[in-house]
């Protein structure tokens, strides 16, 4: 159910499929393109979060004394880029109900074309913090990588990046930035086109959550 690159995991999971062709879908409103973001992301964080440690410890059934397995110690900040990475935000909270929130915003200059932040407001990332930074569409990667640098900054030990949609263009730009930083996606599309939208792609993913044009 899923592929992987190096350093990229491609979640083929039916599930998954299923409801992307939804979202590529230009017929599909936003009411449900909404919905289907996060239940995508949802099943993204399933396979984000695989590798979280576990660790022993006991409990009474109704019946007898068992043994079980809980994450062990993990602490884990969700970091959405502004605007449509909040159209992930809730599929990531629904399965990890206590990770802190931290917001990173940034804009487009019009002359460098390089990320520029304007708000950036993080949880403590210090001590065993691992992020997952969410941006649907990993176009360019200048702005996922500028996200990822944001929350390296504020001490994250590990950062896993949770798109919907990848361009090989994207990915490359982010393994050359982070490549420590772990990418789960949903697809790797074919190419950027000469706007920076991704092809196929499923349009301006901001535009589609929020109803905007
Ligand atoms: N941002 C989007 O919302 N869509 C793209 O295709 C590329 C960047």
């Amino acid at each position: 159910m899923t592929e992987t690159l190096t350093g990229v995991t491609v979640v083929t999971h039916p599930l998954v499929q299923h409801k992307l062709s939804y979202l590529r879908d230009k017929h599909t409103p936003t009411v449900h393109f909404r919905k289907l973001a996060n239940e995508v992301t949802l099943l993204l964080t399933y396979e984000a979060t695989k590798d979280f440690p576990t660790e022993t410890d006991e409990v009474e059934t109704p019946l007898e004394r068992t043994e079980v397995q809980r994450i062990a110690g993990k602490k884990v900040a969700v970091c959405p880029v502004l605007r449509a990475g909040l159209g992930m935000l809730d599929g990531v909270l629904s399965l990890v109900s206590s990770a802190r929130v931290g917001f990173i915003g940034l804009y487009r200059d019009e002359e460098t074309l390089q990320p520029v932040e304007y708000y950036v407001k993080l949880p403590d990332l210090g001590e065993e913090r691992d992020a997952i930074v969410l941006d649907p569409m990993l176009a360019t990667g200048r702005s996922s990588a500028a996200a990822v640098a944001a929350v390296k900054a504020a001490g994250a030990r590990s950062v896993t990046l949770v798109c919907l949609v990848a361009a090989p263009e994207g990915i490359d730009h982010m393994q050359s930035e982070h490549p420590d930083v772990r990418i789960i996606t949903a697809a790797v599309d074919r190419e950027l086109n000469d706007r920076g939208y991704i092809l196929p792609g499923l349009g301006d993913a901001g535009d589609r959550l929020y109803g905007t044009k």
